[in-house]
């Protein structure tokens, strides 16, 4: 059997783990850096001068004099205003797009009603909103890191079809190839496009973008049109075999309840879903089937952080809070902690911004298997995009120094 390496995904997977460390700690030297990961220094030397030559780390301009006899250090940062990630989120009604730092500052935002929700048409749309924001981006010399997208459908990881999207109406979609030839027949560059379901991209904004202290397990709970989880689980996205974990707003919560969209009667959607809401407006209520609903998963998950958010959650602030009084009721009776409960950081923009973060997340994990495409300013290569390894456990830092990635 032939055993053969790959030298050009360790070299990725080097410089992720410097990119992470950096993310987690600004501020460390070359020599920190070594420590931390557990490279040699000249490796690290070499990494971080390309890192720097890429405009992804930026030195400090002045030195820290060293301890002892050492040489004075340069302290490094992560460079926050030429990188740029573009995140897309397409909702049942409308397009909302965003650009943002790589350290999850919103430089833009647009948001345009969805003309045609034919998968074709949806992504010409998509497609002449990036090329415009494109252009402005080019004027204003920021580079593109790469393009994430979100939707609200089951998306299967390893072949990138989005299996059913209910409210967009969309049954086994290759969306991916067709949103590449989008991208190419409107004169865009050659890019990294990836995809994912929007509670699960929402979950990333809060967890790549968020203060970088171990909140995994952590779950949003997205109630929109529809209601569904995303949830981060040892540093990486849940997403079950076929890429339809987390779709809890057909939980049933009351036996014979209400019909819902999907056939039964009692879904959890039937009661925090915004159409609903609209129409009965009983938000008090509604809070604590939220709440009931948050108990289950806290009995499931026991996540560290549950974040509300989607239009029901945004409109509503009081929604969110007795949820979380309902969850807290549930826990003083067990006896247990309740897990933190808090409002979405980025109100409506929270899956377009995780979109983006989705980016980041890939970029700093070269080992995970996901969804993308590398779209072509010839013609656009149809295939998903896998890592050339089988996936296995994500790089880990160094034994010294546990805390440095979120685990
Ligand atoms: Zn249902």
């Amino acid at each position: 059997m032939k055993t053969t390496g790959d030298l050009q995904l360790l070299r990725r997977i080097n410089r992720s783990v410097l990119l992470r460390l950096m993310l987690v700690s600004p501020g460390l030297s070359r020599a920190r850096l070594a420590s931390m990961s557990g490279l040699t220094k000249s490796t690290v030397s070499g990494l971080v001068r390309e890192l720097i030559d890429e405009h992804w780390l930026v030195e400090s301009d002045s030195t820290v004099a060293a301890q002892g006899m050492g040489r004075p250090s340069t302290p490094l940062h992560v460079e926050s205003s030429t990188r740029v990630l573009i995140g897309i989120e397409i909702a049942v009604e409308c397009l909302r797009l965003v650009c943002v730092t790589i350290q999850g500052k919103i430089i833009s935002q647009t948001e345009a009603p969805l003309t045609n929700r034919q998968p074709q048409r949806v992504c010409t749309q998509v497609a002449k909103m990036v090329q415009k924001l494109f252009k402005q981006l080019q004027s204003d010399g920021l580079l593109l890191c790469g393009v994430g997208i979100c939707l609200p459908g089951a998306i299967n990881d390893e072949s990138g079809i989005v299996r059913l999207a209910p409210n967009l109406e969309w049954r086994n979609v290759a969306f991916l190839p067709m949103i590449a030839e989008a991208f190419c027949a409107a004169g865009l560059p050659a890019t990294q496009i990836h995809l994912q379901n929007d509670a699960d991209a929402a979950a990333l904004s809060e967890y790549e973008f968020g203060t970088f202290d171990g909140e995994d397990p952590l779950i949003f709970i997205n109630c929109d049109v529809g209601v569904g989880a995303g949830i981060v689980l040892n540093d990486r996205l849940f997403t079950g075999s076929v890429g339809t974990a987390g779709e809890i707003g057909h939980t049933i919560l009351q036996i014979n309840g209400p019909l819902c969209s999907c056939g039964r009667n009692g879904c959890a959607e039937t009661f925090i879903g915004s159409r609903f809401l609209r129409k009965k407006a009983d938000v008090q209520a509604a809070g604590q089937y939220l709440g009931v609903l948050i108990q289950n998963l806290d009995a499931m998950f026991n996540p560290r952080v549950l974040v509300l958010g989607g239009r029901s959650c945004v409109n509503n602030p009081s929604l969110v809070e007795t949820a979380r009084h309902t969850l807290l009721t549930y826990a003083q009776g067990a006896g247990l902690p309740a897990p933190q409960v808090r409002p979405a950081r980025y109100g409506l923009q929270a899956a377009a911004v995780g979109a983006a973060a989705l980016v980041l997340h890939r970029f700093l994990r070269p080992m995970l298997l996901g969804a993308s495409i590398e779209s072509t300013t010839g013609k656009p290569t149809a295939q998903v995009a896998k890592p050339s390894t089988p996936p296995v456990r994500q790089p880990r830092p160094a034994p010294e120094s546990p805390h440095v990635l979120r685990h």
